[in-house]
C-alpha cells in the first residue's frame, strides 16, 4: 500500500473519531441551545423532540404518521464539508501529511451514517440491520436522549458522550426514573398534608 493511501486511511480514522466530538458540540450548542442559531434550535429542540418522544409509540413513526422533521436540511452536508475543508487543507499544508481526502471522506461518511441511523431509529421498517445488536443499542441510546435532552448527545457513535460525561446507559436511565418516581411518591403525601393543614 502506498504511503499516501496509508496516510489518508489513518486521516479517515482520526477525523471519524473527531466527528463524534463535533456532533456532540453541534447537538448541544446548536440543537439544544438558542444562544447561537435560533433556526437549528427551533427545528430540533422544539419540533423534532416535541414530535418524537421517549415512549415507543411516540419515538417510532408508525404507519400512517407523517415522517417529518427527522433529517437535517439538504444543505447540511455541503455546510459540514465546507466548514471543515479549510482546516483540513491547512493541516495537510503545515504537516505535509496527505490527509484532506481522508478527512472529507470521514465527515461525509459520518454524516450519512448519522442521518440514516437516525431516520431508521424513528422510522422502523424491518430492515435487516435493525436486529443487529449495535443498531438496537444506538436506537435505545438515542431514545434516552429524547427524554434526557442533554445526555446521549451522540446518535450512533457515543465516543464524545463517554469522554465528556454525558453518556447514560439504559440501566442507569431506568434507575434514575425509578429514583425520581420514588421521590415523587414520598413527597406527595407531605404536600397533601401541607395543603390539608393550610
Ligand atoms: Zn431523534
Ligand atoms: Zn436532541
Amino acid at each position: 500500500m502506498s504511503s499516501t493511501l496509508t496516510s489518508e486511511l489513518i486521516a479517515f480514522v482520526v477525523y471519524f473519531l473527531y466527528a463524534s466530538f463535533f456532533e456532540w458540540a453541534f447537538h448541544k450548542y446548536l440543537f439544544h441551545s438558542n444562544k447561537f442559531i435560533k433556526a437549528t434550535f427551533r427545528a430540533h429542540n422544539n419540533v423534532h423532540h416535541l414530535r418524537y418522544k421517549y415512549s415507543p409509540s411516540s419515538y417510532e413513526c408508525r404507519e400512517g404518521r407523517a415522517k417529518e422533521h427527522i433529517a437535517m436540511d439538504w444543505f447540511a452536508l455541503p455546510l459540514f464539508v465546507g466548514f471543515h475543508l479549510p482546516f483540513q487543507i491547512a493541516i495537510q499544508y503545515f504537516t505535509g501529511i496527505p490527509s484532506v481526502w481522508g478527512g472529507v471522506a470521514a465527515v461525509t461518511t459520518y454524516y450519512f451514517v448519522y442521518e440514516y441511523f437516525h431516520y431508521a431509529m424513528h422510522v422502523p421498517k424491518r430492515r435487516g440491520f435493525e436486529n443487529f445488536f449495535y443498531f438496537k443499542f444506538a436506537k435505545e441510546h438515542h431514545r434516552i436522549h429524547h427524554k434526557h435532552f442533554l445526555k446521549n448527545l451522540n446518535v450512533f457513535f457515543p465516543l464524545a458522550d463517554l469522554c465528556l460525561g454525558t453518556f447514560i446507559s439504559a440501566k442507569a436511565s431506568r434507575e434514575e426514573d425509578a429514583r425520581i418516581a420514588a421521590e415523587r411518591a414520598t413527597s406527595q403525601p407531605v404536600q397533601r398534608e401541607k395543603v390539608a393543614a393550610g
